[in-house]
C-alpha cells in the first residue's frame, strides 16, 4: 500500500524512531529535514552553514531553505509511492507550500499522525538522547543503552549527542514548537487528517498503534 504521511510533535515526540518502523513496514522513504540538514552542517555546504545558525539557537530554518529541501526531495523516485515526513511541515507556510506541490501532482497527505508527550517528559528523553552517525537510530542513557557503549546495535556507528539536545536549546526548540508548529494540529484537523496517537509507552506498543491508525 502506498501511504503519504505526516509526523507531527514536537522534539523527543518519537517522530524518528517510530518512522523508521513504518518505513520498514509499508517500504515507503522516512523524509526527515532535520536530518537532511545535519548532513549538510557536517559537510559545511553554504546552506549547511546558513542553517547551522538557527539550529544551534533551537530555532526554526527560514521556510525558503526548507522548503527547497522538499521539493527536491520528493522529487526523487523512491518518494513517488508514498512517504514519511518527519519534522516537515513544522509552520503554516510550510503546510501551504507542501499541499500545492502535492495537489500539483495529483496527490495529497493520506494521515497527519501527531504524536503528544509533555513538557517534563520531553525535556527528560531529549537530554539523555544519543544518536547514531551512521543510520540516525536513537538511543538513552538511561532508557536505551546500546549493547556496546558508543556503538550501534544496528550499524555499528559511532554514537553522539546532537548539539541541539542540550537543554536550554532543548527548551528553546520547545517554545518555538508551541508556538510556530503546533498551529499545524488545528490546520490538520480542519482538513480531518490528524489522528493524535499518545506517545507515551513502550516504543512497539506505540508503533502497533500507528501501524492500525494508518491501515484504518
Ligand atoms: P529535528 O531533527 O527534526 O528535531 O530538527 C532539528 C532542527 O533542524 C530543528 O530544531 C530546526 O532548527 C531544523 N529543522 C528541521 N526541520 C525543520 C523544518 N521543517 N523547518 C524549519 N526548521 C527545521
Amino acid at each position: 500500500m502506498s501511504y503519504n504521511l505526516i509526523l507531527l510533535g514536537p522534539p523527543g515526540a518519537g517522530k524518528g524512531t517510530q518512522a523508521k518502523v513504518l518505513t520498514e513496514r509499508f517500504g515507503i522513504p522516512q523524509i526527515s529535514t532535520g536530518d537532511i540538514l545535519r548532513a549538510a552542517v557536517k559537510d559545511q555546504t553554504p546552506f549547511g552553514v546558513r542553517a547551522k545558525a538557527f539550529m544551534d539557537q533551537g530555532a526554526l530554518v527560514p521556510d525558503d531553505l526548507v522548503i527547497d529541501i522538499i521539493r527536491e526531495r520528493l522529487s526523487m523516485a523512491d518518494s513517488a509511492h508514498g512517504f514519511i515526513l518527519d519534522g516537515f511541515p513544522r509552520t503554516v507556510a510550510q503546510a501551504d507550500v507542501l499541499s500545492k506541490m502535492l495537489s500539483d501532482n495529483g496527490k495529497s497527505i493520506d494521515h497527519v499522525i501527531s504524536i503528544t508527550v509533555d513538557n517534563d517528559e520531553l525535556i527528560q528523553r531529549v537530554i539523555g538522547r544519543l544518536t547514531c552517525k551512521g543510520c540516525g537510530r536513537g538511543y538513552h542513557l538511561k532508557f536505551d543503552l546500546p549493547a556496546v557503549e558508543g556503538k550501534c546495535n544496528v550499524c555499528g556507528a559511532d554514537l553522539y549527542q546532537r548539539d541541539d539536545d542540550k537543554e536550554e536549546t532543548m527548551r528553546a526548540r520547545l517554545v518555538a514548537y508551541a508556538s510556530q508548529t503546533a498551529p499545524l494540529i488545528e490546520y490538520y484537523t480542519k482538513l480531518g487528517l490528524v489522528r493524535p496517537v499518545d506517545g507515551l509507552g513502550a516504543i512497539q506498543e506505540i508503533s502497533n498503534t500507528l501501524i492500525r491508525v494508518v491501515e484504518g
